[in-house]
């Protein structure tokens, strides 16, 4: 059978099989309710509160400020709309970026349907948010500001702690999706300066549908979801045993391997960007090479259309992305090349690469290859070049 290489890493990655092995035993023989006064239950329990003290200590933070939810998504939704419902008599104005992921887009428009405004602030032609409009959006009627740690489609990294300082000079809660960044770039919630930080097991080789949801103490959220008293009356329903299991042990091994392999995707990041600028004209990086995440590759390669490259990429059994997989599959051009500035045309022939844990250097060579290939093939059928 032929190999395929997976370098679509920021759409999602794979269950590490350390972290499948420590899951295992809660699926059947460590079942219990952790919500149960019995043995079964209060195993549960001791166990998501290691669980919760572990993922707490890579943040910096208390384990009661560590609410367990479903995911990234869900994480997004419940700091936004929680903070808006909780803070609603104080203001009712929220500052965000014009490049975030759809789960805070849309839970800010959901709030503007029910009488909420809120500001985008542009971003740079890196894809870069510029602190000072920040502070330029807000009035005595902002109650949060929410802006991403690192985007999915381009990999920028946010000045998050820049945007901190202002936050706390006008005494605002502040926001930020973290689900491409935790375990993969250290983090500290007290020198960022925030005081929800969202993000996702399946990003950092642990489960679908695990997440956690980081609240700073004192900071109120109204839980948009009516039912029982878990996380502390912040998240109802019986907690994800298995999936909180798989999330602590996917961010010890993240966290313990992450300056090596910080370094090694750097190395295979620049080999390959290299690589393809030797083989191909007209191919440009969408963001800049230093401030974005080590995995990440986003190219526009004129003349070709993106989902032309990804689907020839795929017959030679490559799977790489056109922007993000949540954007990939409408048929706009990117919100987020759109917002840096990036025409139309060069939007479209966007192409994502997002390398991680199990890429090599032969993956990176037989791609830029590939790649080459594909493009030559695609121009020289194309009436525009
Ligand atoms: N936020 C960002 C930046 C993401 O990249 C994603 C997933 O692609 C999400 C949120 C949603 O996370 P989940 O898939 O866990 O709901």
């Amino acid at each position: 059978m032929k190999k395929r290489i997976y370098l679509d890493y920021g759409a999602t990655t794979p269950c590490d099989p350390r972290v499948v092995t420590a899951m295992l035993p809660f699926f059947s023989k460590r079942f219990g309710n952790p919500s149960s006064i019995h043995s079964h239950g209060q195993e549960a329990s001791e166990i998501l509160d290691k669980a919760r003290e572990k993922i707490a200590g890579y943040l910096g933070a208390q384990k009661s400020e560590i609410i367990f939810t479903s995911g990234g998504t869900e994480s997004d939704n419940t700091a936004i709309k929680g903070v808006a419902y909780a803070y609603r008599k104080k203001g009712n104005h929220i500052i965000t970026s014009s490049i975030e992921h759809p789960a805070v887009i849309k839970s800010c428009a959901s709030l503007m349907d029910q009488g909420f405004k809120v500001t985008h602030v542009p971003v740079d032609k890196n894809g870069i948010v510029d602190v000072n409009e920040i502070e330029k959006a807000i009035t005595t009627e902002t109650i949060l500001i929410s802006v991403m740690h690192a985007n999915n489609e381009v990999g920028t990294i946010q000045p998050i702690e820049d945007i901190g300082k202002i936050a706390r000079k006008y005494n605002i809660c502040f926001h930020t999706d973290a689900v491409q960044t935790f375990g993969h770039i250290p983090l500290e919630v007290n020198k960022l300066g925030v005081d929800l930080l969202s993000a996702s097991a399946h990003k950092l080789y642990g489960p679908k549908g695990a997440g956690f949801l980081y609240v700073r103490k004192g900071t109120r959220i109204k839980p948009f979801m009516d039912g029982g008293g878990q996380e502390m009356g912040k998240r109802a329903s019986t907690e994800n045993v298995p999936g909180i299991v798989g999330l602590a042990k996917a961010s010890e091994i993240a966290f313990g391997e992450i300056k090596e392999e910080t370094e090694r995707l750097r190395h295979l990041q620049q080999k390959m960007v290299q690589g393809i600028s030797e083989r191909l004209q007209d191919v440009g990086l969408n963001g800049p090479m230093g401030k974005r995440l080590p995995g990440n590759i986003n190219l526009s390669v004129r003349y070709a259309e993106g989902e032309s490259v990804v689907m020839h990429l795929d017959q030679e059994g490559i799977s790489c992305s056109t922007g993000s997989a949540c954007s990939s599959s409408e048929h706009e051009p990117s919100h987020v090349l759109k917002a840096m500035g990036v025409p139309d045309d060069l939007a479209r022939s966007s192409v994502r690469f997002s390398l991680g844990r199990f890429t090599t250097e032969e993956d990176v060579n037989f791609v830029i290859d590939k790649l080459s290939e594909a493009v030559n093939k695609l121009r020289a059928i194309s009436p525009c070049y």
